[in-house]
């Protein structure tokens, strides 16, 4: 038998089959990404012409990518019209879940799938979705998510660590992996979020590398866990200058562990929230230091309404008369939703290329297709 060439064992050992990645497929992508020395971007997504978009602009790069919802994306994913918030916020997460898993594997990339920013009072929401993919499971499907996050970073340490390891392990058991927070990450998303007056050397607002280690040492025994840091960055994009990043704390944290295990490698596996609008070189420093995943969320949410923009002010009056009073020329072409919502969803995939770009993920795809 021919003794294959080591470059190409090396990349079936790190290609994974297109579609949704959870449990050890989700560790494969992550350490490749780290490997690699590229990060994912976390798209936050509201409804079908975000998730394509997202998918499209992935398959587009030949990137691997991170499609994400929060609290109230799951909710209008579900639709406005339904009156109860926690079954909205459970049923829309878990549709929008099963439209990337029966598309992912048709573009042809490797997808992550996550659910955003969860506080005390959002709990409930995730331990919904979880006995949703505990079902999933037990059929022998994948669960319908490779990982939640739980946001406690606005309560003690002690409070914060205590309820992350009640559900972990519960997560772990259907491979599911953990995203927590430690030192909270300014502005608000979704009514989860902190404001931006205290003090910018508060010890709170920068997560502190003994912080970390305490968490890692009692979380990463019962599941697989990954970290969102605090170096200054918020949510939304604020006037440059307003705001400092700070990427050197993410390589006190990475220091501080490794020392503590006794490794040189990077044991944690960072998540940067309100990546929109940031410096492409503190952008790079992140992901040096072990960030995998950036959000972005408000960027996309421009880009979609500046595409859509666009459009309105092309064609004015095909948003008010179907048929034009004076020339009575027909706009049902101009009006269609499908123009203009395409239009959005196109301006979507550009602004998207461009974070593929700075996050070096491009032609990355670890999908063996
Ligand atoms: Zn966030």
């Amino acid at each position: 038998m021919p003794v294959p060439d080591p470059s190409s064992v090396r990349k079936a050992a790190h290609s994974l089959p297109p579609g949704v990645v959870t449990g050890r497929d989700y560790i494969t992508l992550l350490e490749a990404c780290k490997a690699g020395g590229y990060a994912l971007p976390a798209v936050n997504v509201i409804g079908t012409n975000t998730v394509n978009a997202v998918l499209e602009a992935a398959a587009k790069n030949k990137s691997d990518v991170i499609i994400q919802c929060s609290n109230g994306g799951a909710r209008f994913f579900a639709g406005e019209g339904l009156a109860d918030a926690h079954e909205a916020r459970v049923l829309g997460a878990a549709s929008m879940a099963r439209h990337v898993h029966t598309l992912a594997k048709a573009y042809g990339v490797c997808v992550i799938l996550h659910t955003d920013h969860a506080d005390r009072k959002l709990i409930p929401w995730v331990e919904g979705l979880l006995e949703l993919s505990e079902a999933e499971v037990a059929s022998g499907r994948p669960p319908l998510f490779s990982s939640h996050m739980i946001d406690l970073s606005a309560e003690s340490l002690d409070d914060n660590i205590a309820e992350c390891a009640r559900l972990l392990p519960r997560m772990a058991k259907i491979g599911i992996s953990l995203e927590i927070e430690l030192g909270v990450t300014g502005g608000e998303e979704d009514g989860v979020g902190h404001d931006l007056d205290d003090n910018a050397d508060n010890a709170h607002l920068y997560t502190q590398p003994e912080d970390v280690l305490r968490a890692w040492n009692e979380l990463s025994p019962l599941g697989h866990v990954t970290i969102a840091a605090s170096f200054g960055n918020v949510h939304g994009v604020y006037k440059p200058g307003n705001v400092q990043l700070r990427p050197e704390i993410l390589l006190h944290s990475q220091e501080h562990v490794a020392k503590a295990l006794g490794s040189d490698a990077k044991p944690l596996s960072l998540v940067f929230h309100g990546g929109s609008g940031s410096e492409k070189e503190k952008i790079q420093a992140a992901v040096d230091y072990g960030v995998f995943k950036m959000n972005i969320d408000t960027d996309v949410q421009f880009a979609f309404a500046h595409g859509v923009g666009g459009y309105v002010e092309e064609h004015p009056k095909a948003f008010r008369y179907q048929i034009d009073p004076e020339t009575e020329a027909p706009y049902k072409k101009f009006y269609d939703p499908r123009k203009w919502l395409r239009v959005g969803e196109k301006s979507v995939v550009e602004r998207l290329e461009e974070a593929f770009v700075d996050l070096g993920c491009a032609g990355k795809s670890i999908a063996s297709v």
